[in-house]
Protein backbone atom coordinates (compact mmCIF):
# COMPACT_ATOMS: atom_id res chain seq x y z
CA UNK A 1 0.00 0.00 0.00
CA UNK A 2 1.17 3.62 -0.69
CA UNK A 3 1.24 6.59 1.64
CA UNK A 4 1.76 10.03 1.50
CA UNK A 5 2.98 11.75 4.04
CA UNK A 6 4.19 15.71 4.45
CA UNK A 7 6.74 17.58 6.75
CA UNK A 8 9.00 14.19 6.58
CA UNK A 9 11.88 16.35 8.90
CA UNK A 10 9.42 16.89 11.63
CA UNK A 11 10.31 15.34 14.68
CA UNK A 12 6.76 13.25 14.72
CA UNK A 13 7.17 12.68 11.28
CA UNK A 14 10.32 10.59 11.17
CA UNK A 15 8.93 8.48 13.30
CA UNK A 16 6.15 8.14 11.44
CA UNK A 17 7.96 6.95 8.30
CA UNK A 18 10.14 4.94 10.07
CA UNK A 19 7.16 2.83 10.98
CA UNK A 20 5.36 2.72 8.35
CA UNK A 21 9.57 1.63 6.51
CA UNK A 22 9.02 -1.42 9.20
CA UNK A 23 5.87 -2.11 8.21
CA UNK A 24 6.86 -2.33 4.66
CA UNK A 25 4.17 0.64 3.43
CA UNK A 26 5.46 2.48 0.60
CA UNK A 27 6.16 5.88 1.40
CA UNK A 28 6.45 8.71 -0.84
CA UNK A 29 7.31 11.84 1.41
CA UNK A 30 7.10 15.74 1.03
CA UNK A 31 9.85 18.18 2.27
CA UNK A 32 11.00 21.59 1.40
CA UNK A 33 14.02 20.58 -0.67
CA UNK A 34 16.43 18.44 -2.07
CA UNK A 35 19.14 19.01 0.73
CA UNK A 36 16.66 18.16 3.05
CA UNK A 37 15.96 14.98 2.07
CA UNK A 38 19.75 14.24 1.46
CA UNK A 39 19.84 14.85 5.30
CA UNK A 40 17.21 12.12 5.58
CA UNK A 41 18.72 9.46 3.82
CA UNK A 42 22.17 10.31 5.26
CA UNK A 43 20.49 9.43 8.82
CA UNK A 44 18.57 6.36 7.68
CA UNK A 45 19.90 4.74 4.88
CA UNK A 46 17.30 2.23 5.47
CA UNK A 47 14.46 4.32 3.98
CA UNK A 48 16.23 4.26 0.47
CA UNK A 49 14.71 1.18 -0.47
CA UNK A 50 11.08 1.75 0.14
CA UNK A 51 11.10 5.65 0.30
CA UNK A 52 10.73 8.56 -2.18
CA UNK A 53 11.05 12.13 -1.41
CA UNK A 54 9.00 15.23 -3.38
CA UNK A 55 9.61 18.78 -2.92
CA UNK A 56 6.75 20.96 -1.61
CA UNK A 57 8.59 24.48 -0.43
CA UNK A 58 5.63 25.84 1.25
CA UNK A 59 2.33 23.76 1.90
CA UNK A 60 0.38 27.02 1.76
CA UNK A 61 1.08 28.28 -1.66
CA UNK A 62 -2.02 27.90 -3.91
CA UNK A 63 -2.11 24.18 -5.84
CA UNK A 64 0.69 23.53 -3.41
CA UNK A 65 0.48 19.68 -3.75
CA UNK A 66 -1.03 19.64 -7.28
CA UNK A 67 2.27 18.19 -9.20
CA UNK A 68 2.58 15.30 -6.49
CA UNK A 69 -0.80 13.86 -7.23
CA UNK A 70 -0.52 14.71 -10.73
CA UNK A 71 2.94 12.62 -11.03
CA UNK A 72 2.12 9.66 -9.46
CA UNK A 73 0.82 7.17 -11.94
CA UNK A 74 -0.64 4.71 -9.31
CA UNK A 75 -2.08 6.95 -6.92
CA UNK A 76 -2.11 7.18 -2.90
CA UNK A 77 -4.53 4.92 -1.36
CA UNK A 78 -3.29 7.00 2.10
CA UNK A 79 -2.33 10.48 3.45
CA UNK A 80 -0.89 11.50 6.42
CA UNK A 81 -0.62 15.09 7.04
CA UNK A 82 1.71 16.41 9.65
CA UNK A 83 3.36 19.67 8.35
CA UNK A 84 2.55 22.28 9.85
CA UNK A 85 4.39 25.49 11.91
CA UNK A 86 5.39 24.38 15.23
CA UNK A 87 7.39 27.73 16.18
CA UNK A 88 7.13 30.26 18.78
CA UNK A 89 9.54 32.76 17.91
CA UNK A 90 7.12 34.33 14.84
CA UNK A 91 6.55 37.92 13.48
CA UNK A 92 3.10 37.96 12.60
CA UNK A 93 0.87 35.06 14.09
CA UNK A 94 -1.62 35.30 10.78
CA UNK A 95 1.20 35.09 7.90
CA UNK A 96 3.60 32.58 10.31
CA UNK A 97 0.73 30.39 11.50
CA UNK A 98 -2.33 30.32 10.85
CA UNK A 99 -1.66 30.60 7.13
CA UNK A 100 0.73 28.19 6.74
CA UNK A 101 -1.79 25.86 9.03
CA UNK A 102 -4.62 26.26 7.64
CA UNK A 103 -3.86 26.50 4.58
CA UNK A 104 -1.72 24.03 3.59
CA UNK A 105 -4.71 21.73 4.66
CA UNK A 106 -7.36 22.72 2.78
CA UNK A 107 -4.24 22.37 -0.10
CA UNK A 108 -3.72 18.80 0.12
CA UNK A 109 -7.25 18.00 1.24
CA UNK A 110 -8.47 19.16 -2.44
CA UNK A 111 -5.61 18.40 -4.35
CA UNK A 112 -6.60 14.73 -2.63
CA UNK A 113 -10.08 15.19 -3.89
CA UNK A 114 -9.78 16.47 -6.89
CA UNK A 115 -6.64 14.67 -8.35
CA UNK A 116 -6.03 11.70 -6.30
CA UNK A 117 -8.17 9.64 -7.45
CA UNK A 118 -10.90 6.94 -5.77
CA UNK A 119 -8.46 4.70 -4.38
CA UNK A 120 -7.86 7.08 -1.54
CA UNK A 121 -9.28 5.31 1.40
CA UNK A 122 -8.12 7.19 4.72
CA UNK A 123 -6.65 11.26 5.44
CA UNK A 124 -4.90 11.33 8.61
CA UNK A 125 -4.39 14.65 10.01
CA UNK A 126 -2.11 15.36 12.71
CA UNK A 127 -3.75 18.41 15.23
CA UNK A 128 -3.13 18.63 18.84
CA UNK A 129 -4.34 18.60 22.35
CA UNK A 130 -4.80 22.55 21.76
CA UNK A 131 -7.70 22.65 19.40
CA UNK A 132 -9.80 20.26 22.33
CA UNK A 133 -8.47 22.34 25.52
CA UNK A 134 -9.70 25.60 26.48
CA UNK A 135 -6.56 27.90 26.10
CA UNK A 136 -8.11 30.40 28.94
CA UNK A 137 -9.21 27.36 31.53
CA UNK A 138 -6.40 24.90 31.45
CA UNK A 139 -5.27 25.17 34.56
CA UNK A 140 -8.51 25.39 36.27
CA UNK A 141 -11.08 23.37 34.38
CA UNK A 142 -12.11 21.66 37.40
CA UNK A 143 -15.40 19.14 37.80
CA UNK A 144 -14.35 16.84 34.10
CA UNK A 145 -11.67 16.07 32.26
CA UNK A 146 -11.67 17.35 28.24
CA UNK A 147 -13.27 14.71 25.82
CA UNK A 148 -13.20 14.73 22.09
CA UNK A 149 -16.52 16.77 22.18
CA UNK A 150 -14.48 19.41 23.59
CA UNK A 151 -13.15 22.20 21.33
CA UNK A 152 -10.48 25.48 21.81
CA UNK A 153 -12.78 28.38 22.15
CA UNK A 154 -10.12 30.70 20.77
CA UNK A 155 -10.66 32.48 17.63
CA UNK A 156 -8.62 34.00 14.76
CA UNK A 157 -9.41 37.56 15.87
CA UNK A 158 -8.63 37.20 19.00
CA UNK A 159 -5.03 35.27 18.10
CA UNK A 160 -4.58 37.72 15.45
CA UNK A 161 -5.15 40.99 17.84
CA UNK A 162 -2.81 39.72 20.67
CA UNK A 163 0.25 38.48 18.34
CA UNK A 164 0.68 35.83 21.45
CA UNK A 165 2.60 33.07 19.67
CA UNK A 166 1.11 30.66 21.77
CA UNK A 167 -2.35 31.97 21.39
CA UNK A 168 -1.75 31.90 17.60
CA UNK A 169 -0.47 28.16 18.17
CA UNK A 170 -3.46 26.97 19.18
CA UNK A 171 -5.93 28.91 16.72
CA UNK A 172 -3.38 27.29 14.27
CA UNK A 173 -4.04 24.27 15.39
CA UNK A 174 -7.89 24.50 16.08
CA UNK A 175 -8.69 26.21 13.24
CA UNK A 176 -7.13 23.88 10.39
CA UNK A 177 -8.22 20.86 11.76
CA UNK A 178 -12.08 22.31 11.90
CA UNK A 179 -11.46 23.80 8.14
CA UNK A 180 -10.47 19.56 7.19
CA UNK A 181 -14.09 18.66 9.20
CA UNK A 182 -15.77 21.54 7.35
CA UNK A 183 -14.28 20.48 4.23
CA UNK A 184 -15.33 16.58 4.65
CA UNK A 185 -18.86 17.88 5.25
CA UNK A 186 -18.99 20.20 2.21
CA UNK A 187 -17.03 18.48 -0.23
CA UNK A 188 -18.06 14.41 0.81
CA UNK A 189 -14.67 13.33 -0.45
CA UNK A 190 -14.31 9.55 -1.06
CA UNK A 191 -11.82 8.97 1.99
CA UNK A 192 -12.69 9.19 5.55
CA UNK A 193 -10.83 11.79 8.11
CA UNK A 194 -9.08 10.44 11.04
CA UNK A 195 -7.39 13.34 13.75
CA UNK A 196 -4.62 12.96 15.99
CA UNK A 197 -4.96 15.20 19.11
CA UNK A 198 -1.89 14.67 21.05
CA UNK A 199 -0.73 16.81 23.90
CA UNK A 200 3.01 17.84 24.33
CA UNK A 201 4.94 15.43 22.65
CA UNK A 202 8.53 14.42 23.91
CA UNK A 203 10.91 11.48 22.66
CA UNK A 204 14.33 10.57 21.27
CA UNK A 205 14.68 11.88 17.82
CA UNK A 206 15.41 10.86 14.15
CA UNK A 207 14.94 14.01 12.49
CA UNK A 208 18.07 15.51 11.13
CA UNK A 209 19.46 18.11 13.39
CA UNK A 210 22.53 20.36 13.46
CA UNK A 211 23.39 21.67 16.62
CA UNK A 212 21.39 22.85 19.78
CA UNK A 213 19.24 25.24 18.54
CA UNK A 214 17.69 23.19 16.30
CA UNK A 215 15.97 20.70 18.59
CA UNK A 216 12.46 20.57 17.82
CA UNK A 217 10.29 22.92 19.98
CA UNK A 218 9.11 20.81 22.22
CA UNK A 219 12.04 18.86 23.24
CA UNK A 220 13.79 21.66 23.68
CA UNK A 221 11.27 23.92 26.40
CA UNK A 222 10.41 20.65 27.99
CA UNK A 223 13.52 18.93 28.00
CA UNK A 224 16.93 20.20 26.66
CA UNK A 225 16.19 23.62 28.12
CA UNK A 226 16.86 22.33 31.82
CA UNK A 227 20.50 21.29 31.09
CA UNK A 228 21.51 23.76 28.27
CA UNK A 229 21.88 26.59 30.44
CA UNK A 230 18.58 27.98 29.81
CA UNK A 231 16.29 27.53 32.97
CA UNK A 232 18.44 28.42 35.80
CA UNK A 233 15.50 28.16 38.66
CA UNK A 234 12.88 25.29 38.48
CA UNK A 235 10.45 27.07 40.38
CA UNK A 236 10.19 29.92 37.66
CA UNK A 237 9.90 27.44 34.84
CA UNK A 238 6.24 27.07 33.88
CA UNK A 239 4.93 24.87 30.58
CA UNK A 240 2.49 26.33 28.40
CA UNK A 241 0.16 22.79 29.34
CA UNK A 242 1.30 20.04 31.80
CA UNK A 243 0.47 16.63 30.09
CA UNK A 244 3.03 15.18 27.61
CA UNK A 245 2.63 11.67 25.33
CA UNK A 246 5.88 10.44 23.75
CA UNK A 247 6.57 10.45 19.91
CA UNK A 248 6.40 6.67 19.78
CA UNK A 249 2.81 6.71 21.05
CA UNK A 250 2.23 9.36 18.66
CA UNK A 251 3.54 7.39 15.30
CA UNK A 252 2.05 4.33 16.20
CA UNK A 253 -1.59 6.06 16.37
CA UNK A 254 -1.11 7.87 12.81
CA UNK A 255 0.06 4.28 11.35
CA UNK A 256 -2.99 2.28 13.09
CA UNK A 257 -5.40 4.82 11.86
CA UNK A 258 -4.58 3.65 8.32
CA UNK A 259 -5.50 0.22 9.15
CA UNK A 260 -8.29 0.22 11.70
CA UNK A 261 -11.52 0.91 10.39
CA UNK A 262 -13.27 2.29 13.85
CA UNK A 263 -10.88 5.46 13.64
CA UNK A 264 -12.29 6.35 10.64
CA UNK A 265 -14.07 9.95 11.25
CA UNK A 266 -12.87 10.46 14.70
CA UNK A 267 -10.74 13.01 16.58
CA UNK A 268 -8.77 10.86 19.18
CA UNK A 269 -6.82 12.17 22.17
CA UNK A 270 -3.60 11.16 22.62
CA UNK A 271 -2.09 12.11 26.43
CA UNK A 272 0.32 9.44 28.51
CA UNK A 273 0.58 11.43 31.93
CA UNK A 274 1.53 14.48 33.87
CA UNK A 275 4.26 16.55 33.08
CA UNK A 276 5.76 19.30 35.23
CA UNK A 277 8.64 20.46 35.33
CA UNK A 278 9.37 19.29 38.59
CA UNK A 279 8.87 16.05 37.22
CA UNK A 280 11.25 16.58 34.62
CA UNK A 281 13.92 17.61 37.03
CA UNK A 282 13.88 14.94 39.57
CA UNK A 283 13.65 12.05 36.49
CA UNK A 284 16.60 13.20 34.72
CA UNK A 285 18.92 14.13 38.20
CA UNK A 286 17.60 10.53 39.13
CA UNK A 287 18.70 8.65 36.10
CA UNK A 288 21.86 11.05 34.90
CA UNK A 289 24.03 11.96 37.88
CA UNK A 290 26.70 13.09 35.02
CA UNK A 291 24.47 16.32 34.50
CA UNK A 292 24.14 17.02 38.23
CA UNK A 293 26.09 20.37 37.53
CA UNK A 294 23.62 20.98 34.58
CA UNK A 295 20.33 21.10 36.17
CA UNK A 296 19.20 22.82 39.28
CA UNK A 297 17.50 20.49 41.85
CA UNK A 298 14.47 22.58 42.72
CA UNK A 299 12.12 21.78 45.43
CA UNK A 300 11.88 17.73 44.34
CA UNK A 301 8.64 17.44 46.46
CA UNK A 302 6.90 20.71 45.11
CA UNK A 303 5.66 18.59 41.84
CA UNK A 304 3.09 21.00 40.32
CA UNK A 305 3.94 24.79 39.90
CA UNK A 306 2.34 26.80 42.67
CA UNK A 307 -1.30 27.53 41.62
CA UNK A 308 -1.44 25.56 38.82
CA UNK A 309 -4.10 21.98 38.68
CA UNK A 310 -4.57 21.21 34.94
CA UNK A 311 -7.24 19.77 33.84
CA UNK A 312 -7.74 16.38 33.07
CA UNK A 313 -7.76 14.25 29.63
CA UNK A 314 -10.28 11.51 29.73
CA UNK A 315 -8.32 8.65 27.29
CA UNK A 316 -10.92 6.04 26.71
CA UNK A 317 -11.39 6.82 23.21
CA UNK A 318 -7.28 5.70 22.05
CA UNK A 319 -8.19 2.60 23.74
CA UNK A 320 -11.39 1.89 22.65
CA UNK A 321 -10.23 2.79 18.94
CA UNK A 322 -6.78 1.28 19.17
CA UNK A 323 -7.50 -1.99 20.81
CA UNK A 324 -5.74 -4.36 23.20
CA UNK A 325 -2.21 -3.59 22.90
CA UNK A 326 -2.67 0.12 23.27
CA UNK A 327 -1.25 1.67 26.18
CA UNK A 328 0.55 4.94 26.89
CA UNK A 329 4.86 5.38 27.29
CA UNK A 330 5.23 6.31 30.67
CA UNK A 331 7.52 10.05 31.52
CA UNK A 332 10.14 8.65 33.24
CA UNK A 333 11.15 5.66 30.08
CA UNK A 334 10.08 9.17 27.59
CA UNK A 335 12.18 11.28 29.42
CA UNK A 336 14.96 8.85 29.84
CA UNK A 337 15.23 8.23 25.84
CA UNK A 338 14.93 11.94 24.85
CA UNK A 339 17.91 12.97 27.16
CA UNK A 340 19.84 10.04 25.99
CA UNK A 341 19.00 10.69 22.24
CA UNK A 342 20.02 14.39 23.17
CA UNK A 343 23.29 13.82 24.58
CA UNK A 344 23.96 11.42 21.11
CA UNK A 345 23.46 14.45 19.50
CA UNK A 346 25.69 16.97 21.84
CA UNK A 347 28.65 14.22 21.19
CA UNK A 348 28.61 15.51 17.26
CA UNK A 349 27.99 18.95 17.58
P1 LIG B 1 8.62 20.09 13.66
O1 LIG B 1 8.90 21.56 13.73
O2 LIG B 1 9.70 19.14 13.99
O3 LIG B 1 8.03 19.72 12.23
C1 LIG B 1 7.22 20.58 11.50
C2 LIG B 1 7.28 20.12 10.04
O4 LIG B 1 6.41 20.93 9.25
C3 LIG B 1 8.68 20.28 9.44
O5 LIG B 1 8.91 19.20 8.56
C4 LIG B 1 8.56 21.59 8.65
O6 LIG B 1 9.47 21.66 7.58
C5 LIG B 1 7.15 21.47 8.15
N1 LIG B 1 6.56 22.77 7.79
C6 LIG B 1 6.15 23.75 8.63
N2 LIG B 1 5.65 24.79 7.92
C7 LIG B 1 5.76 24.44 6.61
C8 LIG B 1 5.43 25.11 5.39
N3 LIG B 1 4.87 26.32 5.37
N4 LIG B 1 5.69 24.46 4.21
C9 LIG B 1 6.26 23.23 4.22
N5 LIG B 1 6.59 22.55 5.34
C10 LIG B 1 6.35 23.17 6.53
O7 LIG B 1 7.36 19.87 14.60
P2 LIG B 1 6.68 18.57 15.22
O8 LIG B 1 7.15 17.34 14.56
O9 LIG B 1 6.75 18.73 16.69
O10 LIG B 1 5.15 18.83 14.79
C11 LIG B 1 4.54 18.16 13.71
C12 LIG B 1 3.06 18.29 13.84
O11 LIG B 1 2.62 17.82 15.12
C13 LIG B 1 2.51 19.71 13.74
O12 LIG B 1 1.32 19.68 13.00
C14 LIG B 1 2.25 20.08 15.19
O13 LIG B 1 1.28 21.08 15.31
C15 LIG B 1 1.77 18.75 15.74
N6 LIG B 1 1.88 18.63 17.19
C16 LIG B 1 3.09 18.76 17.81
C17 LIG B 1 3.19 18.64 19.19
C18 LIG B 1 4.50 18.74 19.90
O14 LIG B 1 4.50 18.81 21.12
N7 LIG B 1 5.61 18.69 19.21
C19 LIG B 1 1.99 18.39 20.02
C20 LIG B 1 0.78 18.21 19.26
C21 LIG B 1 0.74 18.35 17.90
P3 LIG B 1 10.96 22.32 7.78
O15 LIG B 1 11.65 21.45 8.79
O16 LIG B 1 11.58 22.24 6.45
O17 LIG B 1 10.70 23.70 8.27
Amino acid sequence: KKVFVTGATGFICAHIIQLLVERGYQTIASVRSPSKSESLFALHPAWKEHVSFVYVPDIATPGAFDDVFKSEKVGFDYIIHTASPVNFAIEDVKEDLLKPAIQGTLELMKAAHNLGGPQIKTFVLLSSAVAVLDSAQDMSFAGRDYTEEDWNTVTEEEAIKTQSSLLGYNASKKLSEQAAWDFMASQKPGFTLTVINPDIIIGPMLQPIDGPRAINESNLFAVYDFFNGKYKDVEFVSFPFYHFVDVRDVALAHVLSLEIPKAANQRIILVSDLITPQLVVNIIRKHFPQLHNRIAEGNPDQILPKGVHPTGWNRSKSFEIFGDGWGYVGLEKSLVDTVKSILDLEKKW
